[in-house]
């Protein structure tokens, strides 16, 4: 905001699930242009916008609100963004396409994570693990809706449920339980759960088995090396943390909050390792 001389505040607000639709309605009120959600209210979100972008409403979970001039709620989802172009920029010579990914969790950002592997990163396979089975199963059947909905807008009329089934029928969902079974046959290990984040359980997972020159990448970024980095980081696997997801879903989000109109701002917000130092000296603080 200094940087771009903008007069404002960016405050953290803790809100318990029962108060958050009166904190929501009253945004305007309390002349706010805007906030981010995070755990755990991206996807009970969707009922107090005015309206969703595509991205929110394919994903289902809201991860940035805009207060439009009159005063409409916009939802939209810049999660996805976030985590494709931190792993685009940090992992350049990791093929994606032929890459069979684990994913931990089903929650509002594992929505976001599993839309960007199978759309983006485009990858061959997505083994989905989540403690509660039927939330992963859920998340299934939802973006075969999601992909329903997008094909009938674009006005295909052939075959669309079996389009929408082929292209989710790359998420296969095995039982929590099996986690350190499956770990030999993927080459790319996504946390999504909030296992590691401070004043949370440990993630308990063992690497050992994970084929040499795999990727592993926790959403988590506070604190920044969490259990699961730390051990791949040992095991000589290439890892990558959350700050940057972070850092690039931020980019959009402001350039919608503060300057709507593209007009004021020439380009988004540039995600360099100034930023992240900044960013990073407030998380330890
Ligand atoms: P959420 O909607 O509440 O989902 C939480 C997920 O964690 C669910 O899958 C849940 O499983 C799982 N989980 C929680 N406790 C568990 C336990 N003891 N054992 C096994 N699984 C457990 O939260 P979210 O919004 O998806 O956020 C998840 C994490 O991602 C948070 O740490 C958040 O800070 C981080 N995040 C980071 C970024 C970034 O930009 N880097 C963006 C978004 C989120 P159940 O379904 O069984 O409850």
């Amino acid at each position: 905001m200094k940087k771009y001389n903008i007069d404002g505040e960016y405050n953290h607000y803790e809100i318990a699930p029962d108060e958050l639709e009166s904190f929501i309605v009253s945004l305007a009120e309390q002349n706010l242009s805007g906030v981010n959600i995070t755990i755990p209210h991206k996807e009970q979100m969707l009922k107090y916008v005015d309206m969703c972008d595509e991205s929110a409403d394919f994903i289902q979970a809201i991860n940035t609100v805009v207060v439009d001039k009159d005063g409409k709620r916009i939802g939209i989802n810049t999660d996805v963004y976030g985590f494709v172009t931190n792993l685009q920029e940090n992992a350049q010579d990791f093929n994606f396409k032929e890459s069979k990914a684990l994913v931990l969790g089903a929650g509002g950002a594992a929505r976001a994570i599993i839309a960007g592997l199978l759309g983006d990163l485009n990858v061959s396979v997505i083994i989905l693990l989540n403690r509660t089975r039927e939330k992963a199963e859920d998340l299934k059947q939802s973006f075969i809706h999601s992909v329903n909905n997008m094909l009938v807008k674009s006005g295909d009329e052939e075959d669309i449920k079996k389009k929408a089934e082929a292209f989710v029928s790359r998420i296969q969902i095995i039982d929590w339980e099996y986690l350190n079974d499956i770990i030999k046959d993927v080459n790319l290990v996504v946390n999504t759960t909030s296992l590691g984040m401070i004043g949370q359980p440990e993630l308990k997972i063992d690497l050992s088995t994970l084929p040499k020159k795999s990727l592993v990448t926790d959403i988590v970024f506070n604190p920044l090396e969490t259990d699961l980095l730390r051990q791949a980081r040992v095991g000589g696997y290439q890892t990558i943390d959350g700050l940057g997801m972070l850092l690039h879903q931020a980019a959009p989000g402001f350039k919608y909050w503060f300057d709507p109109d593209d007009k004021a701002i020439e380009s988004l917000p540039v995600v360099d390792d100034e930023l992240r130092n900044y960013v990073l000296k407030g998380l330890n603080n």
